[in-house]
Parts: C-alpha cells; structure tokens; sequence
C-alpha cells in the first residue's frame, strides 16, 4: 500500500502508475489523481485565451516563431506581469470569439494599458484612427492627434523645421503647452 499526495488516499501499489525517477520507482500521485491533473492542464491550455496568451509570447520571445521578425525582432516585448497566464487572464479577461489581441500602440508593449480584446474590424479601425507618423528622430506621434485641426503632416514637419514645440506644431498655436496625449483626445486643451 501506498499513500497519494495528492487525494491523501491510501491504495495498492498497482493504483499508482510507474515513474523510473522516484526511490520505489512509482508517482507520487494516484493514477486516478494523475489523470485528473492531465485533464486540467490540458482543458486549461486549450482555451483560446490561452492559446492568444502562448502565441503572443512566441511571437515575441522565440526567434524562430514564423513571425518574430514583426515582433520581438522590433523590440516588442511582453511585460513582466503577464510571464504568468494567471496575471493575464486577470488582466485581459477571457478572449472573446473571434477576437485577438489589440496593441493600441501598435510599436508599445503587450501590457495592461496598452491592450485589448478586439475584432479585425475593430482593429482595422483602430489602425486608421490612429496610424502613427513616422518623425524620425522625435519618434512618433499618433494621427488622431491631427484631426481637429486637420494638419497634414507636412506643414507639421515644417513647423517642427521652424523650431516649433512637438505641441505647438501639433496644434498650430504658438506657445501652447499642454500634453499631446490629452491635446489628442479632447479638441479643447
Ligand atoms: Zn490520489
């Protein structure tokens, strides 16, 4: 006889399965208790938030994932508090059908804050509201930022040639100070 560690039930050794690396050559577990576990790991690992969770640290952290070279190759990473699914889950609430994962910074992280569930549709969407201008050096401010003046990028870049602040030239008013990110999301700063 035997005692599970698991369930805490004793039972004949032949209700243990064998295991060479233990002193008397059986698991530590009940076959009843192991195959009860097989069944949680495996239900858990193929829920599709899962699957969104394990892909997108693939894509991220294995140079030989087919599409590195759009992710971790750029530099794009996946926060520390989502190396665990658990913190995840937590976060980002369970994948919806038909939905991925959404950067809203299409160059930012995967991290709370910066993601979402979403359907392509809504992604397309997103993308046009706010792709990003490319500015070199002063790296990237969001399109949106433009719309309630309706800037096109090339008198923004003028301005900025002109000495002009990011907000200044964002906005078209001189020795104006407010933040860009708020300047973007209400018309009035
Ligand atoms: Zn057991």
């Amino acid at each position: 006889m035997k005692v599970c560690t698991k369930c805490g039930e004793s039972k004949e050794l032949s209700g243990f399965y064998r295991n060479r690396a233990t002193l008397d050559g059986l698991q530590y577990v009940c076959k009843e208790c192991s195959r009860a576990a097989a069944q949680d790991w495996k239900a858990e690992n193929r829920t599709p938030t899962h699957n969104s969770w394990r892909s997108m640290r693939e894509r991220c952290n294995n140079p030989s994932h087919e599409n590195y070279p759009s992710y971790g190759k750029r530099g794009i990473a996946v926060c520390e508090r989502w190396d665990s699914f658990e913190n995840f889950l937590q976060d980002m609430g369970t994948r919806p059908d038909g939905h991925t994962i959404d950067r809203i910074d299409v160059n930012g992280d995967y991290e709370p804050g910066n993601c979402s569930w979403a359907t392509n549709e809504e992604q397309q969407r997103n993308r046009r509201d706010t792709a990003w201008f490319d500015l070199g050096v002063l790296g990237e401010i969001p399109r949106i930022a433009f719309k309630p003046e309706g800037t096109n990028p090339r008198t923004f870049s003028g301005r900025l040639e002109r000495g002009w602040t990011l907000e200044e030239a964002i906005t078209g008013i001189k020795g104006i100070s407010c933040p860009i990110q708020e300047r973007a999301m209400s018309t009035s700063c």
